[in-house]
């Protein structure tokens, strides 16, 4: 378990230059009634470049923590900054992919993903150059004019991410972006995703329940414990991605630490279940 303060990033000490910030943040929703405490004083500094993975039981309230980044949802104490500004709402600093894909209903493939472009001003040709290039890369191509009702739930969570990768926010919000893609898609989106990273080095924060994924992409993944959520062991990862998925994967390194992963979240998942708040 480390104190994240310092730590490298492919040999490259960074300091606690917190990108984003979080700081005693607790949510409570309030539903029929009753209230439900889904984050319980929260704290996490994600510096400039990191690759941070939150993993931990289901309904543990790490969508809700990526919700308040985004600033779809505000915390009930505490506070969330982002480049050392306070977050009140949404931002075209922040992409946020959700775990439901919200895609525009009224815009086409074409459109849905040009849509951020366009808010940002990106002149017309480059604007048509960086959207045919993801339909390519996203297996979209010949869908360009469909709707999102006439895609399947796979291709709607490519042009979802396409829309996010397109426009190259600062900080990229991830909710379990891969979960309804097939195997081999997935891969290929996280190797896409690892790729964008490298060149481009945005911070990003993935939620997500596959812990091979986590550990794979990931420079920190933090484990939540059960809800009302807390983070209860962060692991720093450095594996050498100039190898192929394949070395990786079979290297004694990632497979000492998936393990090590795995066995704090089965930890957390096993735990008997907290008294009704
Ligand atoms: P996770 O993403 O870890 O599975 P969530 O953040 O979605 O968990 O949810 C955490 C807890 O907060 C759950 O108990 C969930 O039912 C509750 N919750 C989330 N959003 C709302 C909401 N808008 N209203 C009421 N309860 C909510
Ligand atoms: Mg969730």
């Amino acid at each position: 378990m480390l104190q994240h303060r310092d730590f490298s990033i492919g040999g490259i000490l960074m300091g606690d230059s917190a990108k984003i910030s979080v700081r005693g943040v607790s949510k409570t929703f309030s539903r029929d009634g009753k209230s439900v405490l889904a984050l319980d004083n929260v704290d996490l500094s994600v510096a400039e470049g990191e690759f941070l993975s939150i993993v931990g039981p289901s309904g543990c309230g790490k969508s809700t923590l990526l919700y308040m980044l985004g600033g779809f949802e505000s915390p009930s104490t505490g506070k969330l900054s982002s480049g050392g500004k306070p977050i009140t709402g949404p931002g075209l600093d922040r992409g946020v992919v959700f775990q439901e894909y919200a895609l525009f209903p009224w815009l086409t493939v074409w459109e849905n993903i040009a849509y951020a472009l366009k808010r940002k001003a990106v002149p017309d040709q480059q604007c048509k150059d960086i959207v045919a290039r993801y339909v390519g890369i996203m297996g979209l191509t010949g869908f360009e004019q469909s709707f999102p009702r006439e895609l399947s739930g796979g291709m709607k969570q490519r042009v979802a991410l396409a829309r996010t990768f397109a426009y190259e926010p600062d900080i990229l919000l991830l909710d379990e972006p891969f979960g309804a893609l097939d195997a081999q898609t997935r891969e290929v989106m996280q190797d896409e995703l690892l790729r964008l990273w490298r060149i481009n080095r945005k911070t990003v924060v993935m939620v997500t329940h596959d812990v091979d994924e986590a550990v794979y992409l990931s420079n920190r993944v933090c484990v939540m414990s059960k809800r009302p959520g807390r983070f209860v062991e962060h692991f720093e990862i450095n594996l050498d991605h100039s190898l192929t998925r394949e070395q990786v994967v079979l290297s004694d390194e990632y497979r000492k630490i998936r393990n090590e992963v795995w066995v704090s979240v089965r930890q957390q998942v096993t735990q008997p279940a907290p008294a009704a708040v």
